[in-house]
């Protein structure tokens, strides 16, 4: 067999790995095993694309190539082995930053080593050059959207700078512009390719990236996060065009599109419209967190949960991003195990985007090996709020907020939450009156079912037990 024969080969056994991989990842029974196929798919690919570039470059260029890939992947197993649970969606959101960068230069060397050259260029037949240009100019487009949007989402899920939208005026009118420069653009740059207009595609590409995604607030980023993994699945299959390299293609369109399938499961789960997302928020027009006198909240301690739970006959748990952060979830299991024990009907209700990343909060009950089957999603579990006696919210805050119900100028109105106000009894646990991500006041604590319960939500939770 050739060395293309063989790299081809392998190509397609590396990307029906990365297909079982997809399909094991959509179940926590079968996400390790997927996570494993995945691995080895990636090995057969770096080997195939090694093995096949070593026959075209010297001995130094795979020198410099295998340094590049050591030094990587020391890096991605240091920060992987560092990263906490909570810092997961922010290392995603850098790591789609790296793709569409690599899409960027994949694009600029293209144009460099054809275009540029045309007299001294053998790669591409003359009559296909227009076809390569609109690769490169395509290429270039989505790996910088990909960049500059990913920047910001990583500067926003890390805190470093506030989630709210941000409202130019005209801002639908901006992006419109800048889609419709990007059309003229390539157009004009597969008649007459120049680096002037391959510049300007890339400056319009970046700014149009930031502000999509600067657009974009409250709680949908979600939505953003996942539609950017779908961006850098489509910036990666562009540059798999301009190289040449089916598996690249394969890769970027699984995952282009299952990251689109994502953002589509979403935005459905979030009653959010696809389009007005990926447009940067169009038809958002900045519904701002106004505020309101709720009126005084009511505290209680850990003693008065202890009999709260002693007297309850059913208890529906919702945890959000503070459990995570307080890494409680063994204390709750433990509390959970307990309360069986003793009869009590404890089940827990998952909203899709609690935490800040798909299946954060299913991932952490597993983890502490609560029982799958006391697990149930927000749709299977939101009628049952009414005949619970004691509703406890562990560092949930937008998930279980009623104004995205009741109050239609709430920049989260219309999201569907869990109705735990419907309970007999709620008990929300956080450290202050602070807001959630979404930046927007909870009326939750503030009604004359409610009771704070304020400290450390793992900290607070032993204190039950011990109370217990
Ligand atoms: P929120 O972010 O709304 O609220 C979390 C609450 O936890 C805060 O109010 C905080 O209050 C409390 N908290 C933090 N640390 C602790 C601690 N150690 N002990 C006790 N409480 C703590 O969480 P939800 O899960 O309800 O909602 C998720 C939000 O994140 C949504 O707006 C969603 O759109 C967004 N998001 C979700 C993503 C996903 O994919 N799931 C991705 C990106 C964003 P205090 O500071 O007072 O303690």
């Amino acid at each position: 067999m050739t060395a293309v024969g063989a790299a081809s080969a392998a190509y397609i056994v590396a990307g029906l790995l990365f297909i079982l991989s997809l399909a094991g990842l959509s179940r926590h029974e079968t996400a390790k095993a997927g996570n494993a196929f995945g691995m080895a798919g990636m090995a057969i690919a770096l080997a195939a694309t090694i093995g096949l570039a070593s026959r075209s470059i010297s001995g130094a260029g795979i020198a410099l190539l295998a340094v590049a890939v050591v030094i990587g992947a020391v890096i991605g197993l240091w920060r992987a082995r560092r990263v906490e649970m909570t810092g997961m969606p922010e290392l995603i959101a850098i790591l789609h930053s790296f793709v569409g960068l690599a899409a960027v230069l994949v694009g600029w060397n293209g144009y460099l080593s054809v275009e540029a050259d045309l007299e001294g260029q053998t790669e591409v037949a003359s009559d296909l050059i227009g076809i390569h240009s609109a690769e490169v100019v395509i290429g270039v487009f989505i790996g910088a959207v990909t960049f500059t949007g990913s920047i910001v989402a990583f500067l926003k899920l890390s805190g470093r700078i506030r989630s709210n939208p941000l409202m130019l005026p005209g801002h639908n009118a901006l992006n419109l512009g800048a889609l419709v420069a990007f059309a003229v653009l390539t157009v004009v740059f597969v008649i007459e390719p120049n680096i002037v207009l391959l510049a300007v595609v890339t400056a319009v590409a970046l700014a149009l990236g930031w502000h999509l995604v600067a657009s974009i607030g409250g709680g949908d980023m979600p939505v953003v996060v996942s539609m950017l993994n779908s961006y850098s699945g489509w910036a990666a299959a562009a540059s798999g065009f301009l190289l040449g390299n089916d598996l690249l293609i394969i890769t970027g369109a699984l995952v282009g599109s299952s990251g689109a399938y994502l953002s589509y499961i979403m935005c459905r789960a979030m009653n959010r419209s696809f389009i007005s997302v990926i447009a940067g928020g169009f038809g958002n027009e900045g519904a701002a967190a106004v505020d309101k006198d709720y009126g005084e909240h009511t505290e209680i301690d850990a003693e008065g949960v202890a009999e709260l739970l002693q007297d309850a006959d059913s208890v529906i748990i919702t945890p959000g991003y503070g459990m995570a952060v307080a890494q409680a979830q063994s204390a709750v299991a433990e509390l959970t195990r307990h309360l069986r024990d003793r009869g009590v009907d404890v089940r827990f209700g998952i909203h899709p985007v609690a935490g800040r990343l798909p299946g954060h909060m299913n991932v952490l009950l597993a983890e502490a090996k609560v029982p799958y089957d006391v697990v149930l999603e927000m749709d299977e579990i939101n009628d049952d709020f009414p005949d619970t006696s004691v509703v406890l919210v562990i560092g949930a805050n937008d998930t279980v907020n009623p104004a995205a119900t009741d109050d239609p100028s709430s920049p989260i109105a219309g999201m569907p939450v869990l109705k735990v106000w419907e309970a007999q009894q709620v008990v929300v646990f956080k450290r202050s009156m602070n807001t959630g991500y979404a930046g927007v006041q909870n009326p939750l604590f503030f009604r004359d079912n409610s009771r704070m319960l304020f400290g450390d939500a793992r900290e607070r939770v032993e204190d039950i037990l011990r109370a217990l």
